[in-house]
């Protein structure tokens, strides 16, 4: 039996393998890079605002989320969104001035307040996907690293192939997880799939005076993910196709809002090759592609998170796996249409 083609190894493609291994197929996945970085490794680590129940992961904490802000006008944006999320039974409190500085005793926090998501969670994403890494190599899902997909092969109507730049990879079915760059594999395949890289940027400092709540400082849209000694500071959505180079001037927007909302706070900026990029594959409506490919009896999608594919990741893989299988899927999928813009 030929196995199953996971096509990207980031944190969808991975958790994808996972539940398609855990029902008893044979995984095999391909990467073009060395399977090290991604945009699923650098990211602000956040299982957030509560759009799903959070796993346990490896290393995930469960701190809450903090969404401080310093305009009258974001604070009552926030309110709102705190006032929905408490209609949909998720856990938000609006927090004084006071009642947040109390939660980060070790330092000033300038803001007017704060909403507090206690259900949120974080975790160190590059230290989930080594994890998950090594542990589908143990379950002996193969990894096919500095393999790049340029196109296809079919036969009886199907497609049968992955034609690589390190030869032709037989599979029975196939599953495009390739990030931003999906948009390419389904040009290959014959159906439009609008994908477009959100590129962000984070890096790490060390924790003085130490943070102890993950936060987004709302204004700045930059999300603060503390780990004990480090933290990780990350934000800024550049629209940027499939560009991955460093823009210099949005690093320092993330690094001069770091002062302006914990004015005792150590930091320096960091050297050029301490800098983290990541593209977000994002879709025109904001929703992701999850689902079989318009056209193809054996292939299937997961792709286009944008900004919560580390939270949605597991969700994903497990909805994938029941499609492959035929089942019912646990949630209703409707709305992520593969196909909604072919
Ligand atoms: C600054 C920043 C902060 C973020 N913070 C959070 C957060 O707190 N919480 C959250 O839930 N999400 C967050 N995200 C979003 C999250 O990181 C992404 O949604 C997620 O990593 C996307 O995962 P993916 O597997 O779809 O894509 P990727 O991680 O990009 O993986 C796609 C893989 O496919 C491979 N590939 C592509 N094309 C080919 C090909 N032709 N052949 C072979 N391989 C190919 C690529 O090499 C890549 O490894 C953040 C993103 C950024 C940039």
């Amino acid at each position: 039996m030929k196995p199953t083609l996971v096509i990207g190894g980031g944190i969808v493609g991975l958790f994808t393998a996972y539940y398609l291994q855990k029902t008893g197929v044979e995984v095999a996945i391909l990467d073009r890079t060395d399977l090290k970085d991604n945009c699923s490794t650098g990211n602000a680590g956040m299982i957030t605002p509560s759009h799903i129940i959070p796993l346990a992961a490896p290393g995930m904490i469960r701190k809450g989320l903090m969404m401080v802000y310093q305009t009258e006008a974001v604070e009552k944006e926030e309110i709102e969104l705190a006032h929905l999320a408490k209609k949909y039974q998720l856990e938000a409190e609006v927090l004084s001035a006071q009642e947040m500085q109390a939660l980060e005793p070790n330092l000033k926090v300038k803001a007017r307040g704060a909403v507090y998501f206690p259900g949120d969670a974080h975790l160190d994403p590059g230290v989930l996907y080594a994890y998950l890494k090594n542990y589908l190599q143990a379950k002996g899902v193969t990894f096919y690293a500095d393999t790049q997909v340029n196109g296809f092969a079919s036969s009886g109507g199907k497609i049968s192939a992955v034609l690589t730049d390190q030869g032709t990879i037989e599979g029975s079915h196939f599953v495009l997880c390739g990030g931003a760059w999906t948009a390419e594999l389904a040009k290959k395949l014959n159906f439009s799939l609008p994908l477009m890289g959100g590129k962000g940027y984070s890096f790490v400092q060390p924790n003085r005076p130490a943070i102890q709540i993950p936060t987004i400082l709302t204004e700045r849209k930059v999300a603060v993910s503390p780990y004990g000694d480090f933290v990780r500071f990350g934000g800024t959505l550049e629209v940027a196709g499939t560009n991955e180079q460093v823009n210099l001037n949005r690093v320092r927007g993330i690094f001069e809002s770091i002062g302006q909302y914990y004015p005792d706070f150590q930091a320096t900026f960091p050297e050029e090759d301490q800098i983290w990029k990541g593209l977000r594959p994002c879709s025109p409506d904001g929703l992701p592609y999850i689902g079989a490919a318009p056209g193809h009896q054996n292939v299937w999608v997961g792709a286009g998170h944008a900004m919560l594919g580390l939270t949605m990741a597991p969700a994903t893989g497990r909805l994938l796996a029941e499609l492959y299988h035929q089942k019912n899927t646990s949630l209703d999928i409707q709305g992520f249409e593969v196909g909604r813009y072919a």
